[in-house]
């Protein structure tokens, strides 16, 4: 056919000029955010990476990723119809001390798209230039910390963990000061069903603006937790699911062995979402002191400290909703978060042990093995993938799990009680093998990966690695033979990267 269209258009697929907005946070009074458009790049944009699955949440035709509009639209040189830019305002604690005014100081946010399902997903643009919030910043986003971003809420995606969604990285040669030196920004397109923070309730509480957080609270619930509208004591329910929710997320970060490294009241998700991935670090050798981010020199954000600052954010929320709340109410909720994240603990790490129930003293089976595992410097994420080829059978040597230790006996000391914990509820090993796959991921994001594929980008604009990687991490619990190499613990020179807060 010689008069073939140039695009196919699918009827229940949007293009970028049919995307259905429905743009609520920016109808909230004036002083929630400031209207702006995102800054273009001052040189040319280019695709580093689309994710088809984030396309996919909006209902958007992957094709559209191809045009030159898309670049246009998503870095600021076009306006998506529909679209209704604004910078959110936010406040904070960081590392403990309240900071008055943060806000969106690189990120803007271009509207609300409803898809088909009703869902509702924020597109949020990650270095789109100066805004009012950006104090001493230059608005921008570097292409590392965009590519860090971009692979990890995917990966935490693949593994079942709640968090915000990326549906792109646009890069450009426009040059960006960093510690490290000059680096080429780029923007990442965020998603997520909201971008409201705990800071977005600190902010009017220390404003003394009381009316603000009732307008807010209001807000969030009617779009968020819409079944508490109709409750009388909505507010000390909210804070009640705020927490729970948050307890829940600190206890899948505690069993794949995700360190946030910067989990600042401003970086925490109102909706319980893993929010704002900046030096943040998977596990390799158990280490429950494990900091990765440089920058955090007393340790606040080591990883066994998760569920503790989290609990203390929570304590910044309930405060800062303490025109909402009696105290007791917020006491109350706030005695909620121990027992959701405990529960949700000994769920995630009884799967992890193949385990069909969890009994008290299996308490003493998971220290026990924490204790060995970093004393002998093993591989989080790989014993766990090991041990799920466990076997019961007299006279297997189990060498999987064993050959990891250089301490055998120690091994063998505890495989021993696991061994009989599992024939005490007449465990099966080839039905246990299976439902501990599921359990025990093979892949996650060792810092040395995203090292790679970041180094690629930079020095040789290849941007192959991200893809692949966003292939492997989107199923990481599957086996994935060509991709063996991806679930290798890091080498030497990849074991002690050094991730600061620059980005
Ligand atoms: P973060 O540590 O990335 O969560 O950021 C903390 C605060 O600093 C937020 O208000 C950010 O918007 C702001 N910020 C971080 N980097 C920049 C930057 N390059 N330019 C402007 N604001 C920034
Ligand atoms: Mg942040």
């Amino acid at each position: 056919m010689r008069l073939a269209p140039d695009r196919h258009y699918d009827a229940f697929m949007s293009t970028l000029e049919t995307l259905r907005f429905d743009n609520t946070y920016v109808k909230l009074p004036d002083i929630f955010g400031v209207k702006l458009n995102p800054t273009p790049f001052s040189k040319p944009p280019y695709l580093v990476s689309f994710n088809p699955e984030g396309g996919a949440l909006l209902d958007l035709d992957p094709r559209e990723a191809g045009r030159t509009e898309f670049l246009e639209y998503f870095t600021g040189a076009r306006i998506l119809p529909g679209s209704n830019p604004v910078a959110m305002l936010y406040a904070g604690h960081q590392f403990g001390h309240y900071v008055p005014q943060l806000g969106d100081g690189r990120a803007i946010l271009l509207g609300e798209v409803v898809n088909q399902a009703g869902e509702r997903w924020d597109l949020h643009v990650k270095g789109a230039g100066l805004t009012p919030f950006s104090r001493d910043g230059d608005g921008r986003a570097v292409l590392r910390s965009t590519i860090r971003e971009y692979l990890c809420s995917e990966a935490m995606h693949g593994l079942g963990i709640p968090t915000t969604r990326a549906l792109c990285i646009i890069g450009s040669d426009e040059e960006v000061l960093r510690e490290e030196g000059v680096e080429s920004g780029a923007m990442l397109v965020r998603l997520s069903p909201s971008h409201v923070r705990f800071g977005s309730f600190e902010v009017f509480y220390y404003r003394n603006q009381h009316d603000s957080i009732r307008l807010l609270a209001d807000y969030v619930i009617a779009h968020h937790f819409p079944h508490l509208a109709v409750v009388g004591d909505k507010y000390l329910q909210f804070l009640t699911e705020v927490v729970t929710r948050t307890g829940r997320l600190m206890a899948e970060w505690q069993a794949v062995g995700f360190a946030h490294g910067v989990m600042n009241t401003d970086n925490m998700s109102i909706l319980g979402l893993t929010l704002d991935y900046g030096p943040f670090g998977f596990l390799d050798d158990y280490n429950p002191g494990f900091i990765c981010n440089h920058s955090d020199r007393g340790g606040r954000y080591a990883f066994h400290r998760q569920p503790t600052i989290a609990n203390w954010n929570l304590h910044a929320l309930a405060e800062a909703l303490l025109p909402l709340l009696t105290e007791e109410q917020a006491k109350e909720a706030l005695a909620v978060f121990e027992p959701a994240m405990v529960a949700r603990y000994r769920e995630l790490m009884q799967r992890k042990f193949g385990l069909t129930e969890w009994r008290t003293d299996d308490a003493e089976l998971l220290t026990g093995l924490l204790a060995i595992l970093h004393a002998n410097h093993i591989d989080y994420t790989n014993f766990f993938r090991a041990l799920g080829r466990f076997s019961t059978e007299d006279g297997v040597p189990n060498s999987d799990p064993r050959d990891m230790f250089v301490d055998r006996s120690a091994f063998d000391a505890w495989a021993r009680r696991y061994r009989e914990r599992l024939l005490s509820e007449g465990s099966k090993n080839e039905d246990r093998q299976r439902r501990m796959n599921r359990a025990n991921p093979k892949y996650v994001l060792r810092n040395y990966l995203a090292h790679q594929a970041i180094a690629l980008a930079r020095e040789k604009r290849d941007f192959s690695e991200i893809d692949r990687l966003l292939t492997v991490l989107r199923d990481p619990y599957a086996e994935q033979p060509t991709m063996e190499r991806y679930a290798i613990p890091p080498p030497d020179w990849g074991k002690h990267l050094a991730v600061s807060c620059s980005s």
